[in-house]
């Protein structure tokens, strides 16, 4: 566990060195002639607007992008204890295949079985919603870490066991998930689906979830108010309703 090894790193006799920023490898230039892995389990249309290049309206304030640094530093910073307590394996390894490109956090040696790790850090609210109510990781965080387990398996690298560690920002406390590798197959489906999508260019339709409420093309997807829309003008919709549960529609203004 991510709690044990970092518990005997602490007993160890040290200097802390301070966090280089380069350790902090996020990339700004990132490839977008894929689909992003760590995308994965989020809207279709946003994933597949942003592969085809459509620049996303971001506004971000200071801080959400102080905390979106102090993540990458928290991350950077358990890559190198990690590595200093000799259990891991590799870290920001590039995973790809023709359609999909990320980088897994980190590969841990952990009581002889080989672990595959996505760290989250994610606000203290949010943790303890996570320890008190659904215990369970998000949806598209399964999907994320379970499509670097297939990329990392395609590689034929050995792998006994994928977690997800979530780190709280207001306290730091680690809680960590094990996703059951029997989750693959619902995650395969996800991106069959957006795959078919792309090769018949074929734009998936509109969602109307909360991720639309913090998407960087809620504007392109919900125009301003007040804009009249055209007779006969369809636009095709789905709704979920219910966790988990979406239904298609079409809206066409008739003009009376
Ligand atoms: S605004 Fe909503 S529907 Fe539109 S791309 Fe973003 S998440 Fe998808």
């Amino acid at each position: 566990m991510l709690a044990t090894i970092l518990k005997e790193f602490f007993r160890r006799e040290m200097l802390f060195p301070s966090i280089l920023l380069d350790v902090s490898v996020h990339n700004p230039n990132r490839d977008t002639t894929r689909f992003r892995v760590s995308d994965a389990g989020k809207c279709h249309r946003m994933r597949y607007w942003k592969r085809q290049g459509i620049a996303m309206e971001r506004d971000l304030s200071v801080s959400v992008q102080l905390l979106l640094q102090t993540g990458n530093l928290l991350h950077a910073w358990f890559e190198y204890a990690l590595k200093e307590m000799g259990v891991l394996v590799c870290s920001e390894l590039e995973l790809a295949d023709t359609y999909r490109i990320g980088h897994l956090d980190c590969v841990v040696k952990d009581s002889g079985k080989i672990v595959l790790y996505d760290f989250k850090t994610t606000s203290g609210k949010r943790f303890n919603f996570l320890n008190q109510h659904s215990g369970q990781p998000l949806d598209e965080h399964i999907c994320q870490v379970m499509t670097y387990a297939e990329l990392y398996q395609a590689l034929l690298l050995p792998l006994d066991e994928v977690r997800i560690a979530y780190i709280s920002r207001d306290t730091l406390e680690i809680r960590e998930f094990s996703v059951p590798l029997s989750t693959q197959s619902e995650v395969k489906d996800d991106w069959t689906r957006l795959i078919k999508a792309w090769e018949a260019q074929e734009e998936p339709p509109q969602v109307d979830t909360w991720e639309c409420k913090y998407c960087g093309y809620r504007k392109r997807c919900f125009p301003v108010k007040g804009r009249k829309y055209e007779e006969g003008e369809s636009q095709k919709m789905v709704a979920e309703i219910s966790p988990g549960v979406f239904i298609e529609f079409q809206i066409v203004v008739d003009g009376h």
